[in-house]
């Protein structure tokens, strides 16, 4: 039987976190939160007599976009119509960008499980709106809110470079990474402000030929979009192998069912008549204020990394997990300029930070502790001033009152018993009181030594210096025998 292999490529749309929309004064809203129609201009509804004009912001924001993806920056750049008829769209067009895409060319880097690095090209970046939000209603009427149309939209589409729905979520996944980064995009999949919907086909293996792609549209997970994928990639095999031809349309995703299905046969770019959009001139990008852009952005996630495992030795699995928020790295960062070491920064964040953030709901950037909080709370680990276990307490009490560490060890009374003679008084008090014990261990039973260390940790409330507990009981053991 014949194998095939799949070709993919994803067009992903990220409205833009601008004040304003991208061709009027109407604001950008939460489309969740806000009501319906509160943030319309008449542009918006495409009254008679309105013209657009182009949001500075917005271009800014695409371009950091198209320059994070690698992409070559057009100079000049044309804004078409694409018509057609619906009622997301009362202007009857949207504004996009059609022969001269902002960026194109560019490229970006997945890491897939199996350890590897991928490149993806990415064929072109574009400006253009987002459209009205219809409801469907069950007695058959739609309701209609157009506080979405005309927010600032940015359409990233591949070069058919992906082979999997695993290498197609791991894209996925990192463009939204690069665009939380940015503060272009919140990311927030499950209010449609990202989407993602791959087009896939499959080919003959070894074949050089593209075969007839379908397009999904509405995924809106990152675990649909693998999945969804998946299941049409065995779809069409199916239907190739059983003699059949793919049709090409677009298809949804049945999330009961767990299949696609048939929406609408695809339609040609014919069908949209572009042509230049006569009510805005073309936008002239010169390059002093493309390198200005450039020099402003932030040291994307893949450099940090890199940065955290050669400057630091962190591990590339430590490295990404501190990478993975633009937040998370920076409050990192600002730990270590505090004088943190790197790798015990690194522990505590990861170990126990992150735990205390999880069980509270909390991110980063708000919670209480401050950078050179925790690094004074690694400080009094070092000195020995208080033990691990300590100092995780302190840590849990700095994380719900958000005093100082050596505040609170002070007040509390934490501070580690580091003195020998203190420490052998309570370990001969033991002794004596527990003779049954001591005299089992005398007889063989070693692990009664365990619980030992337990009664002396118990009596200094946990304030014994484990290291010195241990080698001051061998000693009294060892002087019984
Ligand atoms: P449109 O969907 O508007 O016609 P394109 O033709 O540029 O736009 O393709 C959109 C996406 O589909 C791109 O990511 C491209 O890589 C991908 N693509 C094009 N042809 C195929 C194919 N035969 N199989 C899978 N993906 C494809
Ligand atoms: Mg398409």
């Amino acid at each position: 039987m014949t194998e095939y292999e799949p070709v993919i490529g994803l067009e992903m749309h990220a409205e833009l976190m601008t004040e304003s929309k991208m061709f009027s004064k109407a604001k950008v809203v939460d489309s969740v939160e806000a009501a319906p129609n509160t943030a319309v201009s008449p542009l918006c509804i495409g009254m008679p007599g309105t013209l657009p004009v182009i949001n500075q912001k917005a271009v800014e924001y695409a371009l950091r976009v198209a320059l994070a993806l690698n992409c070559a920056i057009n100079h000049h750049n044309i804004f078409a119509r694409k018509n057609y008829f619906y009622p997301d769209l009362p202007k009857g067009y949207q504004i996009s960008q059609y022969e001269q895409p902002l960026g194109v060319n560019g490229w970006l880097d997945i890491e897939l499980e199996s350890g590897e690095t991928k490149r993806i090209g990415i064929r072109r970046v574009h400006m253009e709106e987002d459209t009205g939000k219809l409801t469907h209603q069950d007695d058959g009427t739609s309701l209609v809110d157009y506080n979405r149309a005309g927010v600032p939209l940015l359409e990233i589409v591949t070069e058919p470079d992906i082979r999997s729905g695993e290498e197609a979520r791991a894209y996925a996944m990192k463009v939204r990474q690069i665009l939380r980064y940015l503060g272009v995009n919140s990311g927030d999949m499950e209010k449609g402000v990202l989407r993602v919907e791959p087009n896939i086909s499959i080919r003959p293996v070894g074949s050089t030929e593209f075969g007839t792609r379908t397009e999904l549209k509405n995924l809106n997970s990152f675990r649909v979009l693998a999945d969804g994928t998946a299941y049409e990639i065995a779809r069409q095999t199916a239907v190739l192998q059983s003699g059949g031809t793919v049709i090409q349309e677009t298809r949804g995703w049945h999330e009961g069912r767990r299949e696609t299905f048939s929406q609408r046969t695809k339609e040609e770019a014919e069908d949209y008549r572009y042509f230049p959009e006569p009510d805005l001139p073309p936008l002239h990008l010169d390059d002093a204020w493309i390198e200005e852009v450039r020099a402003s952005l932030p040291e994307l996630p893949d450099a940090k990394v890199a940065r955290y495992m050669t400057a630091y030795g962190l591990s590339e699995y430590d490295a990404r997990v501190l990478a993975e928020e633009r937040a998370v790295g920076e409050w990192f960062d600002t730990a270590v300029t505090h004088g943190g070491t790197p790798k015990s920064i690194a522990n505590w964040m990861i170990n126990e930070l992150f735990r205390l953030m999880n069980e509270a709901k909390l991110s980063i950037d708000t919670i209480q502790v401050r950078p050179a909080a925790l690094v004074e709370l690694v400080g009094l680990v070092e000195k020995q001033t208080i033990n691990h276990n300590t100092a995780k307490d302190v840590l849990a009490e700095m994380f719900t009152i958000g005093m100082a560490p050596a505040q609170i060890v002070e007040s509390r009374g934490l501070a580690q018993i580091s003195d020998d003679a203190a420490i052998t008084a309570v370990i001969q008090q033991i002794l004596n009181d527990n003779p049954e014990q001591l005299n089992r261990y005398l007889a063989g039973e070693e692990k009664l030594r365990g619980w030992f260390v337990g009664q002396v940790m118990r009596q200094t409330k946990g304030k014994a210096n484990p290291a010195l507990v241990n080698h001051l009981l061998d000693a009294a053991l060892a002087s019984q025998k």
